[in-house]
């Protein structure tokens, strides 16, 4: 089954596609996490995007879609996928048509003050990507992470003005993606305001 998880930061892609990813037996594939190891790393992509990552604007279209198209073509993927955080855009969308078949788009609805408190509480684990909240998932010790022990970071692009540009963002690049595969006829809507367990039992349903 191959997947599209659309929806504004925010709204629990990445929580959702952790576990839907072994319901489901598909690979979960972030853009942002892709982006963000080559950071990491040090790679020339990472050289490349590091700036626009903090700022909360979108890599360009032939890099992200470059990478993309590298990645879908990897073993694991043949089987599936959940894409989280692509297309972001009309022109990614088209691109990703040309190179693979999509069977559902879920679309994760949330209102706009729940997003911004879920990502101002938002921390991660720098080296594992686990993410925790403040509030309504904090780490068993403030601040640090329950596995590795190591201390959590608030992402550069949840800080205040980065939230802000990259809701905008959202709005205006990505928001259209909602039509664009209402008319393909591949929209699911998700309550994403929901617990994660309710979210994936969802899915399962409508999945089917
Ligand atoms: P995310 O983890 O999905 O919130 O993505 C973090 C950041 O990575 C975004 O704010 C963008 O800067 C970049 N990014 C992720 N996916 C895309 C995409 N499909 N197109 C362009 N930029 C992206």
């Amino acid at each position: 089954m191959n997947l599209i998880f659309l929806g504004p930061p925010g709204a629990g892609k990445g929580t959702i596609s952790a576990i839907a990813k072994d319901v489901f037996s598909i690979p979960h594939i972030s853009t942002g996490d892709l982006f963000r190891a080559n950071i990491k790393n040090e790679t020339e992509l990472g050289k490349k995007v590091k700036e626009i990552l903090a700022s909360g604007n979108l890599v360009p279209d032939e890099i992200t879609i470059e990478m993309v198209r590298l990645r879908l073509g990897e073993e694991d993927a043949e089987k599936g996928y959940i894409l989280d955080g692509f297309p972001r855009t009309i022109a990614q969308a088209d691109a990703l048509a040309s190179m693979s078949k999509v069977d559902y788009v879920v679309n994760f609805c949330l209102d706009r003050d729940t997003i911004l408190k879920r990502l101002s509480g938002r921390r991660v684990c720098k080296s594992t990507g686990r993410t925790y909240h403040i509030l309504y998932n904090p780490p068993k010790v403030e601040g640090i992470d329950d596995e590795t022990g190591e201390e959590l970071i608030q992402r550069d692009d949840d800080k205040p003005e980065a939230i802000l540009n990259r809701l905008d963002v959202y709005e205006k690049s990505t928001a259209p993606l909602i039509d664009y595969y209402k008319n393909k006829g591949l929209i699911v809507d998700i309550d994403a305001s929901l617990s994660p367990e309710d979210i994936v039992e969802n899915l399962k349903k409508v999945l089917r």
